[in-house]
């Protein structure tokens, strides 16, 4: 058995490695781009750290029943939630499928297909009168209150144009109007990260992180007003506010140009929003599958993998879906059946020895996710103060779907602050459920 040092794969694949200390240096760094994101609104980090105007967790007294959207993730979906008299919440929820061209083309056409997406819905279900809708969108958005905030850039595969810069809310309503259609009242406006906290926090106490791990990546947390020298009107009784963080735009401004290897400038080269999104693109879904294509095709090119042959299918750029990564690390061994059958999609015949390598690549891309996740993590409680007791509650296909993605995570956590108090527990559709009790809250009396 070749020793690491000589094993080119090894070394290769160890490019992605991160020690406790480098997680730890992370973190640190991290805390600073949240302090500079906070500290003013002209501010100089890409952390823009923005007010939810969620001024509280719920009560539990929430009641009622209301619609939510939520856009900007795997699936576009429409709910109707019912939280009863006795607290308990239902839910009947669609999927609308949303094509790259719609996500890619105007503001008006985006939010036609939302407005009819949720007309029809409506019809489905018999929903006759108007009802308070909260409204998942999951990109960054300076808010302005709890329904009104504009679009700051989009993110992930979403380029639609003429949105940039426009209230959201108003382009919902007026595609509302453009179709006549009275079925809703815009109350909320939340990010996804919100959301699962919300939905979380309503079961509960000490739940004080909302996190994505999905198409995107990103995290909210309860701050204390007076550590937010920006947010300069709040409401007179308030003492805390959600902020999103948007921490899928860290190393932006270089912070973390020293942990990037090869394939993460790659694999920037090529992408829809180029030198945006660092930290997003070396943990989330949208691209995992993409730095393991890219790390195969790295093996491939010295000769180690494939026999050094790729293939036209396997050459196309996000050919490799992360659900890949997560069918190929299911297990303590590499299924080679499981393996095989998926690169047999893209003309290739492996080897056992190629199915080792092509698994070894999804554990290195994967474990780097996981375990930048925590690096946030941590920073995040410590700026609470709070590692003595914190649930983090998490959303997000790439969380749901992986085999091993949580596992590292605890392990991960427990490596680098031993003794923490910190859980991690899934927010289930937080993204969805949130909104509808985030409106619940903002009508409340
Ligand atoms: C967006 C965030 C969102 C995250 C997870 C990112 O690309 O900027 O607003 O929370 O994806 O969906
Ligand atoms: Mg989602």
């Amino acid at each position: 058995m070749a020793t690491s040092e000589q094993n080119p794969a090894k070394v290769f694949l160890n490019t992605f490695n991160l020690t406790p200390a480098d997680l730890l240096q992370i973190s640190d760094l991290f805390i600073k781009e949240m302090e500079e994101g906070l500290s003013k609104d002209d501010h100089n980090s890409p952390v823009k750290m923005l007010v939810a105007y969620v001024h509280g967790l719920p009560t539990g007294k929430e009641r009622g029943r209301y619609l939510a959207l939520d856009l900007g993730g795997s699936n576009f979906r429409v709910l109707l939630i019912t939280i009863e008299e006795n607290g308990s919440i239902t839910q009947l929820s669609e999927k609308f499928a949303l094509y790259d061209d719609i996500m890619r083309t105007t503001q008006e056409v985006l939010f036609d297909k939302v407005a009819e997406s949720v007309i029809s819905f409506g019809e489905k279900y018999g929903i006759k009168e108007t009802l308070p809708l909260g409204f998942t969108f999951s990109f960054p958005v300076q808010q302005h209150s709890i329904n009104k905030g504009t679009l700051i850039r989009w993110t992930k595969g979403f380029s639609a144009e003429g949105a940039v810069g426009r209230d959201i809310m108003e382009m919902l309503q007026e595609a509302l109007d453009r179709k006549g259609s009275k079925i809703a009242y815009l109350s909320a406006l939340v990010n996804d990260t919100t959301g699962t906290l919300m939905a979380k926090a309503i079961e509960e106490k000490e739940c004080f992180v909302g996190l994505i791990l999905g198409t995107g990546t990103n995290a909210c947390y309860l701050e204390k007003i007076s550590n937010i020298p920006k947010y300069k009107s709040p409401p007179p009784n308030a003492t805390h506010v959600l902020i999103n963080t948007e921490w899928g735009a860290f190393g932006e401004n270089g912070a973390l140009d020293k942990f990037l290897t090869e394939m993460d400038a790659e694999l920037d080269k090529a992408a829809l929003h180029k030198k945006q999104q660092i930290f997003e693109k070396m943990i989330s879904g949208k691209y995992m599958g993409e730095l393991v294509r890219l790390c195969c095709q790295k093996m491939i090119s010295i000769g180690i993998l494939f026999k050094g042959q790729s293939t036209p299918k396997f050459d196309k750029i996000e050919s490799f879906e992360s659900s890949f990564v997560s069918q190929i690390e299911e297990g303590d061994k590499p299924d080679i059946k499981i393996i095989t059958g998926i690169l047999n999609q893209f003309d290739i015949t492996p080897s056992e020895q190629d199915c080792q390598l092509v698994r070894d690549a999804c554990v290195a891309v994967s474990t780097r996710a996981a375990r930048l996740s925590v690096a946030g993590i941590i920073a995040l409680v410590k700026k609470m103060n709070r590692i003595e007791g914190c649930t983090v509650a998490i959303d997000g296909t790439l969380f749901k779907k992986h085999p091993k993605l949580s596992g590292i995570m605890r392990q991960t956590l427990d490596e680098v602050l031993p003794g923490n108090k910190i859980r991690i527990v899934e927010s289930e559709d937080g993204s969805g459920r949130g909104a509808a009790i985030t409106a619940a809250l903002a009508s409340l009396p």
